[in-house]
This record gives structure tokens, C-alpha cells and sequence, in this order.
């Protein structure tokens, strides 16, 4: 891994000396910015730049093409709703696979879960994996998992070889639809996905802002009815350092008695004892606040239940 700290990036101090600004053609006209203690890691790997900087107030930051993909103060809300609002919508889920989720923070939360056998993570970049374990511990602590089998490649790829029906689960943490991502959000992707799953298995998707994708959105949600015959449904989170401080997620069940996501089968709150192992107790997620989540606001409403 080349390491070059003195080189300053084109998205440190092009707007204010010394903070990093989310500038992208994915949020024009804004860009949320972080004052930056110190540059710990620069690098460029076979597929996008790869950032780490101590922030002053959301500890260390990692970022990926100069997008904010996780900080050490708030990835617990994206990691635990991510991955609690499908597998506590399932009564027993089993066998469990990650599309992206480098960091290891998904691998983590999944792990809380003793129905859980295996765990598949299929990776594209394995920088993002070194980095995770080298400068975020307590989030790469995932990969430390006996039930874990991280394979490095593409999750396009990966999904299209994956036998019928092998999950219970499908976790689709990746980065935006700009870079090595762009499949992760287009319909044979999710074809791929829902082939992948057992009848009234489950999918989990980074579905981005409706304060700021909505366009994204309705193109996903009306794939996602054509495709997924149980059913489908938008929930969504803060998390203060996304633009426009919220994340969405698209959680869909395959053919079959349409799994209930608004209302947990299988709770794992944060009193659960097996929740205080070495990931640390859970900081964000529990049942309430998991039924809010499909709570949407009338402007997202409407597109997301028209299509
Ligand atoms: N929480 C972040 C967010 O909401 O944007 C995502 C974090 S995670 C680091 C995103 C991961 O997706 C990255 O490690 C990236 O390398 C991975 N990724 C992007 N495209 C991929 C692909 N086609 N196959 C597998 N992994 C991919």
C-alpha cells in the first residue's frame, strides 16, 4: 500500500484550507466539510482513491473518490440499520452475503446474529479491506468472524455465478452509483440478487437521500417491483456526515408470504446480551426505531408509492 501524506488532495483545501470538502456531481451546488487534524493515509488503487484523515470531531474518516463513506462517530446508524432492518424481519436468517461492505462495519453487525452460519462478503477493492483493518479496527472487527469468506471482486460478477435460492440475505453496502458501483444500482443487478435469494429471502440495499436522489429512487423502487414479488419498501436514517444527513434503504423479500419489515420478527435490541461481545453494544439500532424508519415524509411517499 503506497502511503503519501505530504501530497495535499485536490478535495483538501480547495474551499477552506485545512477542512475537506464532499464536493460531487452527485450533490451539485453543496458540499459538507470536516475540519481535518492530520492526513493518515493516501493511496490509489486499481479502482478509486483511497483517503484516511483524522477529523476533529468525527474522529477518523475514510473516503473513497472524495466521497465520505464512513466516520468512526457515526457508521454505527448506516452499519446497524443496514443490516438489522433485514435480519430482524426474517425469523432465522442463515446464510448471509455482502456485496461491498470493505470496511468490515456490515460483517460486524451481521455477526451480532447466532441464527447466522455463513457469511459471504464479496469485495471489489481489497484496499479498502487493508486500510479498514489498519486505520478502523473496531469496524473491520467483522472480518474477524469464523463465518466469514471474504472474496475480492466484482459483487456484479460474483451474484450472476451464485447458485438459485443460496441466501437468506443479501446486504448491498457499496458506494454510489458514479465509479466501480454503477451496476450495484441497475436492474440485472438486482435481477442477479433476487436469483441469489430463497423464496422469502431478503435484500438490503444503500438506496441513498430523498432529500437528493429521489430520481435515483423511483428508478430503483419500480425496478425493485418488477422484480421482487414479496415486498418492497423504502426505509431511511441519519447520519450527519451523508449528504444532507440521511441514508435510504431499499428492503425487498423475494416470491413468497411478503416479509413484514415494518414490524421486527426477531428482535436484537441493545440490552440483548450477546449484542455486548467484541463488536462493543449496538449504538444506534433497536425495535423502535427500526418500524419509524419506513416512517417516510408525504413528498417521498408519493413518488415512492406511485411507482
Ligand atoms: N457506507 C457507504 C455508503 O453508504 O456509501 C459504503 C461503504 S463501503 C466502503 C462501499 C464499498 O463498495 C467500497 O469498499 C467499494 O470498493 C465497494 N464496491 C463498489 N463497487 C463494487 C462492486 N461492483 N463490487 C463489489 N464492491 C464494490
Amino acid at each position: 500500500m503506497e502511503m503519501d501524506s505530504n501530497k495535499q488532495p485536490d478535495c483538501i483545501s480547495s474551499v477552506i484550507p485545512g477542512w475537506f470538502s464532499e464536493i460531487s456531481p452527485m450533490w451539485p451546488g453543496e458540499a459538507h466539510s470536516l475540519k481535518v487534524e492530520k492526513i493518515l493515509f493516501q493511496g490509489k488503487s486499481d479502482y478509486q482513491n483511497v483517503m484516511v484523515f483524522q477529523s476533529s470531531t468525527y474522529g477518523k474518516v475514510l473516503i473513497l473518490d472524495g466521497v465520505i463513506q464512513l466516520t468512526e462517530r457515526d457508521e454505527c446508524a448506516y452499519q446497524e440499520m443496514i443490516t438489522h432492518l433485514p435480519l430482524c424481519s426474517i425469523p432465522n436468517p442463515k446464510k448471509v452475503l455482502v456485496i461491498g461492505g470493505g470496511d468490515g462495519g456490515v460483517l460486524r453487525e451481521v455477526s451480532r446474529h447466532s441464527s447466522v452460519e455463513k457469511i459471504d462478503i464479496c469485495e471489489i477493492d481489497k484496499m479498502v479491506v487493508d486500510v479498514s483493518k489498519q486505520f478502523f479496527p473496531d469496524v473491520a472487527v467483522g472480518f474477524e468472524d469464523p463465518r466469514v469468506t471474504l472474496h475480492i471482486g466484482d459483487g456484479v460478477a460474483f451474484l450472476k455465478a451464485v447458485p438459485e435460492g443460496t441466501y437468506d440475505a443479501v446486504i448491498v453496502d457499496s458506494s454510489d452509483p458514479i465509479g466501480p458501483a454503477q451496476e450495484l444500482f441497475e436492474k440485472p443487478f438486482f435481477e442477479s440478487v433476487a436469483k441469489a435469494l430463497r423464496p422469502g429471502g431478503v435484500v438490503s440495499t444503500q438506496a441513498e437521500s430523498i432529500w437528493l436522489h429521489m430520481h435515483i429512487i423511483e428508478d430503483i423502487v419500480a425496478n425493485c417491483r418488477q422484480i421482487f414479488k414479496g415486498s418492497v419498501n423504502y426505509a431511511w436514517t441519519t447520519v450527519p456526515t451523508y449528504p444532507s444527513g440521511v441514508i435510504g434503504f431499499m428492503l425487498c423479500s423475494t416470491e413468497g408470504p411478503p416479509v413484514d419489515f415494518k414490524h421486527p420478527v426477531n428482535p436484537i435490541d441493545a440490552d440483548d446480551s450477546h449484542c455486548n461481545s467484541s463488536k462493543g453494544p449496538l449504538k444506534f439500532y433497536n425495535s423502535e426505531i427500526h418500524t419509524a424508519a419506513f416512517c417516510l415524509p408525504t413528498f417521498a411517499k408519493k413518488v415512492i408509492e406511485s411507482k
